[in-house]
């Protein structure tokens, strides 16, 4: 008779994922595929880490991430910029990369426009903002706040897609047409992207406009009021009817 084999432990599970994330892992890396896979999603496989096994796997990342120089925006970064909010977090906001005040402060979202994503989720999700996840597909600044290259992207997503699974959120929201072409690998424009549910990495994706091109045409901001009422619909669903806040 064939013995069931032992599963291992939430604490050998994240010995070996540490082990990996460690200092020395070879940069850069090749991203895990983009597909939906309702066998393997992120919250399955990581499901069993508590909050502080996920500060230990965050701290491991940003480790790895203040000593990369794996694209040339390591040499204008005045500091790497990991992310905002809580590891337990339901809801995981991916932008673009930095601009000058998260550079200075090290933080994702800070200047007007994550003033007005802090509004968003404040007042349209109705949940503390450090409740939330926030982070950027680049950990360092482009000069000038220009677009992220594509080589520049290929670098640096593999440190988001380890955010994502170590989160393990419930949903994603993509703000912003640089994120929203990462995961759905496509050019199509922001307006056929919006007002659907995608799947990537297992996970719902909910796209949205950029709070800085909010900032530009506020006209817009009713698009994205839509946008975080469907995301709330698609998040009490797999909640059981349970937990969504939106009006
Ligand atoms: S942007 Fe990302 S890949 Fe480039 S140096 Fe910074 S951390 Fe490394």
């Amino acid at each position: 008779m064939t013995r069931p084999r032992k599963e291992p432990s939430p604490q050998e599970r994240l010995k070996n994922w540490l082990s990996i994330l460690g200092p020395d892992a070879l940069i850069p890396h090749t991203p895990p595929p983009l597909t939906a896979s309702p066998m393997a999603s992120t919250r399955d496989v990581l499901q069993p880490f508590s909050k502080k096994n996920k500060e230990q796997i965050l701290q491991a990342i940003s480790e790895r991430v203040k000593k990369c120089r794996a694209c040339g925006l390591y040499a204008s970064r005045k500091q790497v910029v990991l992310s905002d909010g809580s590891p337990d977090a339901d809801i995981f906001f991916i932008g673009e990369a930095p601009g000058a005040q998260e550079d200075h402060q090290g933080i994702p979202f800070v200047g007007p426009a994550g003033q007005l994503l802090t509004r968003i989720i404040e007042q349209g999700i109705k949940i503390p903002r450090n409740e939330t996840f926030i982070a950027n597909i680049l950990k360092c600044r482009p000069p000038g706040n220009r677009r992220p290259l594509p080589e520049e992207i290929q670098s640096c997503s593999p440190f988001l897609l380890e955010q994502i699974r170590c989160v393990s959120p419930k949903i994603l929201i993509a703000l912003g047409a640089t994120a929203a072409r990462f995961f759905l690998k496509t050019q199509a424009p922001m307006r056929s992207l919006r007002g659907r549910v995608h799947q990537v990495l297992g996970l719902p994706l909910i796209v949205t406009w950029h709070p800085s091109y909010l900032l530009r045409r506020p006209e817009a901001k009713v698009e994205t009021w839509r946008d975080i009422q469907l995301a709330m619909k698609v998040l009490e669903k797999r909640n059981g009817n349970k937990g969504a806040r939106a009006e």
